[in-house]
This record gives C-alpha cells, sequence and structure tokens, in this order.
C-alpha cells in the first residue's frame, strides 16, 4: 500500500483516465478527492464505490477547473474535508479539433481554459497546502501531442506544450520544498474522447501495436507519485508512438 495515510486529488475523475487514476489510488490504501465536472450522480457513485471497495475515504467535488475560483473554492473545500493534502493530478482536459486555418477562437480559448489554465488554477491554489507541509507530488497529464504537435489539433497540442513547460517551470520553483512536479504524456489511450478513433490507420503505426488502456495511464502517475528523486520530468506512455 504505496500510498496509505495519503491524500490524492485528482481532477477529471468522474470517467476514462481519471476514474482508473482515482481508482489505482484508492487501492494503493490513499483517501481520493475526485474532482469532476459532468454527472453528479456518476462521480458519487463512483466515489462511494471506491470508498467501499477498498475502504477508504472518497468524496466528489463539483468543480470547473477553468475557473480560478471555483479552483480555490474546491481546494479550500477539500483540505477542510481531509486531514493531509499529499498528491494532485491535473487530469482534466478536453479536445475541440479542427483545422487551424477554420479554429474558432472559443475552440481555442475552451481548449487553452480547461487544458492549461485548469492545470495552472489547481495547482496556484494547492501549492501554498504543499509548501506549509513541506512535502508534495503533483503530476499533471499532458499529451504526446504537445511533444510532437498533431494536425487539426493547434489548440490541443499548444494547451499540452504548455502543460510541460509549466511542468518543468513548477518542479525547479517548488523543488527547494521537497514538492516534485512531473507530467504524463499518454499517447493513444482507449477512453470517451478517442472512442471515434478506434478504427483509425494511426493504430498501426504504435509500435507496441495497440491502445493504450488508462490503467497502464495509472500505474505511471502513481509511479511518478511515489517517487521522491524524480521532477520535471515527462514520461511517455504510448506504445512507443512518440519515439
Ligand atoms: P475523457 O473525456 O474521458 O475525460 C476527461 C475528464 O475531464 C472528464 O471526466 C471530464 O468531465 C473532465 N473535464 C472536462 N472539462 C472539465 C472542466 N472544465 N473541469 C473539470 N473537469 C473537466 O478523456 P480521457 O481520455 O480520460 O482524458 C483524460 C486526460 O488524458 C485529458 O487531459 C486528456 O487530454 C489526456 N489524454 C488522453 C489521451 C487519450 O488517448 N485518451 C491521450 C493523451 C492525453
Amino acid at each position: 500500500m504505496r500510498f496509505k495515510g495519503k491524500t490524492a486529488v485528482v481532477t477529471g475523475a468522474g470517467r476514462g483516465i481519471g476514474a482508473s487514476i482515482a481508482e489505482a489510488f484508492a487501492r494503493e490504501g490513499a483517501d481520493v478527492a475526485m474532482i469532476y465536472s459532468g454527472s453528479r450522480e456518476k462521480a458519487e457513485t463512483l466515489a462511494a464505490l471506491l470508498a467501499e471497495k477498498y475502504g477508504t475515504k472518497a468524496v466528489a467535488y463539483r468543480c470547473d477547473v477553468s475557473s480560478f475560483e471555483e479552483c480555490r473554492n474546491t481546494v479550500r473545500a477539500i483540505r477542510d474535508d481531509f486531514t493531509t493534502f499529499d498528491v494532485l493530478v491535473n487530469n482534466a482536459g478536453i479536445t475541440r479539433d479542427s483545422l487551424v486555418a477554420m479554429m474558432g477562437e472559443d475552440a481555442w480559448d475552451s481548449v487553452l481554459g480547461v487544458n492549461l489554465k485548469g492545470t495552472f488554477n489547481m495547482i496556484r491554489h494547492s501549492a501554498p497546502l504543499f509548501i506549509r507541509s513541506k512535502r508534495g507530488a503533483i503530476v499533471n497529464i499532458s499529451s504526446i501531442c504537445g511533444i510532437t504537435g498533431n494536425a487539426g489539433q493547434a489548440n490541443y497540442s499548444a494547451s499540452k506544450a504548455g502543460v510541460i513547460g509549466l511542468t518543468r517551470a513548477v518542479a525547479r520553483e517548488l523543488a527547494a520544498k521537497n514538492i516534485t512536479c512531473n507530467a504524463v504524456a499518454p499517447g493513444f489511450i482507449g477512453t470517451d474522447m478517442t472512442r471515434d478513433l478506434e478504427d483509425s490507420p494511426l493504430v498501426s503505426q504504435i509500435p507496441l501495436g495497440r491502445i493504450g488502456s488508462a490503467d497502464e495511464v495509472a500505474e505511471a502517475v502513481l509511479f511518478l507519485a511515489s517517487s521522491s528523486y524524480i521532477t520535471g520530468e515527462i514520461l511517455r506512455v504510448d506504445g512507443g508512438l512518440a519515439i
């Protein structure tokens, strides 16, 4: 039980990769604060399920991570509800794909708002808690699109490249306080976000020959969150797609 007695905060925990990350932490003994923006019923059911299955505390919080104010209020609520605040996983993310010559301003602003500003918002409000306790681990979910870029995803690629820069800057800034900050860059993972792409020719370009699973991303997140000497690292979980 790598995280017994610790609290992990996971954004976008209502489904997909975030739900797998929340479950992986609960399986390893952590109490889990699950931030969601979709269905309240689904998030609360999932939290109750984890609490029952693993005997840990699991609470769902509704929060739009693109809102500075909502993130501040949610971090305060989590601080009041849990005894410790040890791990923050910034997983919430969206896509609004379009060729750049046709991309609307709203598609740019909303993707950058959730993926990049949302990650900043959560780090901004959690950092004082980490600094006070002189420990903590932040893991951001980027994407290989942030490393290689992807046609039709200028907004998404820019947001995920931004997350990599943010990760490295925060790693440098908070290292002196014993706080690590790393990122996972998934490739092609089977979730709602990629449902339409499962038969895409892209799959044949993955050296390991298959789409990854949300559990495989969660395992990388746990690895980075449990390391005491890795910081500023960007770990690809992509079956070799971006080699
Ligand atoms: P998903 O669409 O299944 O889940 C995304 C989650 O983020 C949902 O629970 C959603 O409610 C939440 N969310 C969206 N907007 C939000 C907001 N404003 N505030 C709070 N929560 C919000 O997608 P997924 O595939 O599970 O993706 C999870 C993360 O992994 C994302 O950051 C995504 O960019 C990244 N990623 C996914 C893949 C992939 O192949 N699936 C690849 C690379 C990176």
